[in-house]
């Protein structure tokens, strides 16, 4: 890349004299504004200023000749260096070599055994957008470099964006471990951490290689996949490859393979979950859950299938027809007349990344006619927080209060909320965790949910209570003034003929 660089006081020459051409053209106006003669056209066309104007165009064919060579000569260097497999920010193999030079490596010791680590570093998107990317390519050149220092024996490669991996050698496995957290410590400890107020979160994936059937290319899928089932957010930490996620692995496989099939034979089937107001005891509306009907595996819940789909991008066709299906159901329940209450739909974090979510979703709302107030989008609090682009989710958010649609922000509480936000934040519902109901019976847990209900009121925002499984939690909050509550002790989601039955004759009461 130095030669790259090389070509840095050529481009700095090229717009000093752009500038001093365009200081000169301002010169020339100027002296035409605040002449006497404003109006006389040959001032306009005074030999002065066709000299300038003739020296500009000519700078400008050379300039733009010299910028085309210039980026002819980056992209041939940056190609080199793919070709020489290296890549460019961190100076290591890029994943291509690295499968090659790690399979080399590999089969010229066959009396050794390895082990393939890949490291993540948590969010590195996140921490991109706020520290800016020449900042982001500093902490990952720093990161390879103590990925090299550490493994100098060892081959080392860099993936895409923040994924960097290894191919260790050991004697007993406990070492792989041992490796691979001297890694994360020693990313930990670099300095520019602190410089930036970041405290990084590095996950691992660590795949012992079976030399009877060699290739890197799966052990990476294996030890990524390893590595994605690692939960906790804020602390570094490392899984190893086993059966269990192997199977996993195999499901999601089949997963992928099956779903768009399975959309088309309409084996995603929407579930109504009612909502029920404390006070009253009447149905106030209901939450749609969708789950997956396969033939062969039965129903499987979307806990199962939803972080797939997010991952490989099929989940905004699954809430579309989600969504659709619901508003198709509400128009027919308006037309038979039953008692239609508000059904409120989960979308994916995914959308906020693609245009036309509101207009889609508008759309299909005009198409079934349905009245505003009657759909509701939730939208979980790690979305509505995410210091990633509080701006657009926030836009996106306030589009779909213009467009009719009431917004919950579901999971609350869970733990991203920045309360401050929350007064700005154009919603109508807090969903309060259910996580929150596990122990009600504990003092500080009472005190902290009757504070968030008396919170949300303050702000007119509607609470409702999630996962409430009990007639001593029903109690509770029907104490404190929350509004309304979903859960097992009211109903499971239900298919929507039963969930017709509930809404069929009148209000539904539940006590
Ligand atoms: P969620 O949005 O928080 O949905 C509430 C989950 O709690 C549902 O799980 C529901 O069945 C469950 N639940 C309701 N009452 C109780 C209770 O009393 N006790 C307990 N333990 N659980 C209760 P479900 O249906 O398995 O859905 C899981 C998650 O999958 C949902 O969590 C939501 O995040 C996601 N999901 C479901 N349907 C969709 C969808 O159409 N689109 C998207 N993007 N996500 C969906
Ligand atoms: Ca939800
Ligand atoms: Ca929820």
């Amino acid at each position: 890349m130095n030669d790259v660089s090389k070509l840095l006081p050529l481009i700095k020459f090229y717009a000093v004299i752009a500038f001093v051409c365009a200081l000169a053209i301002l010169l020339g106006i100027l002296n035409i504004i605040t002449g006497e003669e404003i109006t006389h056209t040959e001032k306009l066309l005074s030999a002065y200023n066709f000299v300038l104007v003739v020296i500009v165009i000519i700078f400008c064919v050379i300039v733009r000749k010299e910028f085309k060579l210039i980026r002819k000569h980056i992209n041939r260097l940056k190609s080199a260096y793919n070709v020489a497999g290296i890549d460019p920010v961190c100076n290591l193999r890029n994943k291509y070599k690295f499968i090659n030079d790690g399979e080399i490596f590999i089969e010229r010791n066959p009396e050794k055994s390895f082990a393939l680590i890949h490291f993540d570093i948590s969010k590195f998107t996140i921490i991109n957008n706020t520290v800016g990317y020449k900042v982001g390519d500093k902490i990952l050149q720093q990161i390879g470099k103590t990925l090299q220092d550490i493994l100098a024996d060892e081959i080392t490669g860099k993936g895409e964006g923040d994924n960097f991996f290894a191919v260790v050698e050991y004697k007993d496995q406990e070492e792989v471990v041992d490796k691979a957290l001297e890694v994360s410590d020693k990313i930990e400890e670099l300095k520019i951490w602190q410089k930036i107020k970041i405290k990084p979160v590095i996950k691992i994936g660590i795949f012992y290689v079976n030399r009877d059937d060699l290739d890197l290319r799966t052990a990476i899928e294996r030890a990524y996949f390893a590595k994605i089932t690692l939960k906790n957010n804020y602390k570094s930490e490392y899984v190893i490859y086993n059966d269990k996620i192997g199977s996993e692995l195999i499901e999601a496989k089949r997963m992928e393979d099956e779903m768009h099939k399975a959309l088309e034979r309409k084996e995603f089937k929407v579930y109504f979950q009612p909502k029920v107001n404390l006070r009253t005891g009447e149905i106030t509306g209901a939450e749609a859950l969708v789950r997956w009907e396969h033939p062969k595996l039965g129903t499987i819940s979307p806990a199962r299938f939803i972080p797939i789909f997010e991952k490989n991008g099929f989940i905004i066709k699954l809430d579309k027809y989600v969504f659709e299906e619901v508003c198709k159901n509400i128009r027919k329940w308006i037309n038979e007349g039953y008692h239609v209450v508000p059904v409120s739909v989960n979308v994916s974090r995914v959308h906020f990344l693609t245009r036309n979510f509101v207009s889609d979703y508008s759309e299909i709302k005009r198409k079934y006619r349905i009245h505003n107030r009657l759909i509701e989008i939730e939208i979980t609090e790690s979305i509505a927080f995410s210091n990633e682009n509080v701006d657009e989710v926030f836009s996106v958010m306030r589009e779909f209060r213009e467009a009719g649609f009431d917004i919950s922000i579901d999971d609350f509480g869970s733990g991203y909320s920045s309360l401050g936000l929350l007064k700005a934040m154009p919603v109508n519902t807090l969903k309060l965790d259910k996580m929150f109901l596990n122990d009600i019976e504990d003092y500080n847990a009472q005190v902290i949910v009757s504070n968030i209900v008396n919170m949300a009121k303050n702000l007119n925002l509607m609470v409702v209570s999630e996962g409430v499984e009990t007639e001593t939690q029903v109690d509770f909050l029907k104490g404190i003034g929350c509004d309304i509550a979903q859960g097992y002790v009211f109903a499971k989601p239900v298919p929507v003929n039963i969930f017709e039955t509930f809404i069929s004759n009148g209000k539904a009461k539940y006590y």
